[in-house]
């Protein structure tokens, strides 16, 4: 089958790779979203592996899900204490090879109504992480930083919670599009901020008022300046929070068909680079390969 794995240098190719083994069911994948986190493993992961984890797919059956491709254990200490992507379990991957493939053996599916668009599947896992990620964001005036495809799921994930919510990003038609979502723009204090891209970080240290929170959703490897300062003089609190859980898959599944969902670019596999490339230049909010 077709499939984009990573070469030598961890750079993207087009592959014929076996039929995929291993425990789980087969999934047929009608359609598998780039995610911000993919294009970071790029030239950094392992020779060999197959990304992609945002999967709309069908069952032999006919029946459409998604998939889990992370799941913790649910009951060692990490987990109690709520912070199940750091699990030991949650290392394992649940799907094989990976979702920008033709065919992937998955153990956690979730099944998709028939209602939803067909490859609107591919919006749960992304809605999960947001939606767990938000109950670690304090309640009031809240600014989201990046108001990219995720940014615009916060930006409502925080509206229908009653949140007072600021957006900002250097591309003002992106910032167009979070007013539409409810969304406003000022220079206020806020009392929490939410990080969706790379930069801002600063800005936001310096707009949250004293005792307000800072939430790390989206991050480079490498180290960015911040500034302590603001951290230390207002006693702010910074959290970090990655990936999600079944639980969260369940939630995002039911605010789903109620939200707006960002702009789609799809592209077949075949265009995989063509697609990072429009992802990286912020000519796509979000890209979907189809097979
Ligand atoms: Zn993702
Ligand atoms: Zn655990």
């Amino acid at each position: 089958m077709r499939a984009v794995r990573l070469d030598a240098g961890g750079l993207p190719e087009l592959a014929d790779l076996p039929e995929p083994t291993g425990p789980g069911v087969l999934v047929r994948v009608r359609a598998c979203g780039l995610c911000g986190s993919d294009v970071e493993k790029l030239g950094r992961a392992a020779p060999g592996t197959v990304l992609g984890h945002e999967v709309a797919g069908e069952l032999e059956n006919g029946d459409r899900v998604t998939v889990l491709h992370r799941v913790p254990c649910g009951t060692c200490e990490r987990c109690v204490a709520r912070h199940e992507s750091t699990c030991a379990e949650f290392r394992e991957l649940r799907i094989a090879p990976g979702g920008f493939a033709e065919r992937v053996r998955a153990t956690h599916c979730v099944p998709l109504p028939e209602t939803l668009d067909e490859h609107d599947g591919v919006w749960v896992e992304p809605l999960a992480c947001v939606l767990r990620a938000a109950e670690a964001v304090p309640r009031g005036r809240v600014l989201v930083v990046g108001c990219g495809a995720i940014g615009q799921l916060w930006v409502q994930v925080l509206r229908r919670r009653g949140d007072d919510v600021v957006a900002v990003d250097p591309r003002p038609e992106r910032v167009a599009t979070a007013h539409v979502l409810g969304a406003s723009t000022d220079h206020d204090p806020v009392v929490s901020a939410v990080v969706t891209a790379a930069g801002g970080i600063n800005d936001a240290l310096r707009r949250l008022e004293p005792g307000g929170s800072l939430l790390v959703f989206s991050a480079p490897e490498g180290d960015v300046a911040t500034s302590l300062d603001a951290v230390y003089r207002k006693e702010l609190t910074v959290v970090g929070s990655r990936s999600a859980t079944p639980a969260y898959f369940r939630a995002a599944l039911d605010l789903l068909p109620s939200l707006v969902l960002p702009e789609v670019t799809t592209l077949p596999l075949e265009r995989f680079l063509e697609g990072v490339d429009l992802y990286r230049r912020g000519d796509a909010l979000k890209v979907v390969f189809t097979p």
